[in-house]
């Protein structure tokens, strides 16, 4: 069987047998796929050290003729993350895993980006840039310029209202007042990093993405995250 390499970042691992691995990677390549780490639970394995998540990787594996291929060697890149974001990393991760289901083409470059986003963020408001970006690349969510359901551009002094997932103006919905200033506050701190947001304007935030997750059939965030909020 031919044997494929490439970058990849590991999402989820699950145990298999009783030394074995699952592993699921998003790939660069070759979007999601899941390998059998054969023995990556035994002490002396090579990959036991390597195979973590939130790591850039390099991956070698075998096609499966059927199903499943098999991981045939990794190694460990660089870090992507600060240690002091791994909870959130691993959050996003978890987004991740959601909305990139095995066989999807896409993900690497979407996680990789929204984990850049994370990574120069204010340690509060890390976890939902990322998340926010992660959305907005899988087409979920947009601007907060416009009305997401008629497309027509709401001036930047008006308030515009939050109803099942979407932002919308005045005359296309009426649910969760955004303000103004949350409008403004987002967009500046989705651009420069250095902006920081109000514990209104996060908690908010956060009630959006949980939204947003729900709607789409995605695990909510888990509340480690909400200590911030
Ligand atoms: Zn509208």
């Amino acid at each position: 069987m031919a044997e494929v390499e490439g970058r990849a970042i590991l999402l989820r691992r699950i145990p298999y047998s009783d030394t074995s691995l699952v592993c699921h990677f998003l790939t660069e390549e070759h979007g999601r796929i899941a390998l059998m780490a054969r023995g990556a639970r035994r002490v002396k394995s090579p990959f036991r050290g390597a195979l973590a998540p939130l790591y850039a990787l390099n991956i070698r594996w075998r096609m499966g003729r059927t199903g499943m291929g098999t991981l045939v060697d990794i190694e460990r890149g660089a870090r992507l993350l600060d240690e002091m974001y791994d909870l959130d990393g691993l959050e996003l991760c978890a987004v991740a895993s959601g909305l990139f289901q095995d066989g999807d083409p896409h993900g690497y470059a979407e996680l990789t980006e929204s984990l850049q986003v994370m990574r120069d963020r204010p340690i509060d408001s890390s976890l939902y840039s990322g998340v926010w970006r992660l959305l907005e690349l899988s087409g979920w969510v947009s601007g907060f310029e416009h009305c997401w359901v008629c497309g027509s551009e709401v001036d930047a002094s008006l308030p515009m209202v939050w109803h099942e997932g979407h932002l919308a103006c005045s005359s296309c919905g009426s649910g969760i007042a955004i303000s103004a200033g949350m409008r403004k506050g987002i967009t500046a701190h989705l651009s420069q990093s250095n902006v920081r947001l109000g514990k209104q304007e996060l908690s908010s935030w956060r009630k959006m993405i949980q939204d947003v997750l729900r709607q789409h059939g995605v695990r909510p965030l888990s509340s480690i995250s909400q200590e911030y909020s």
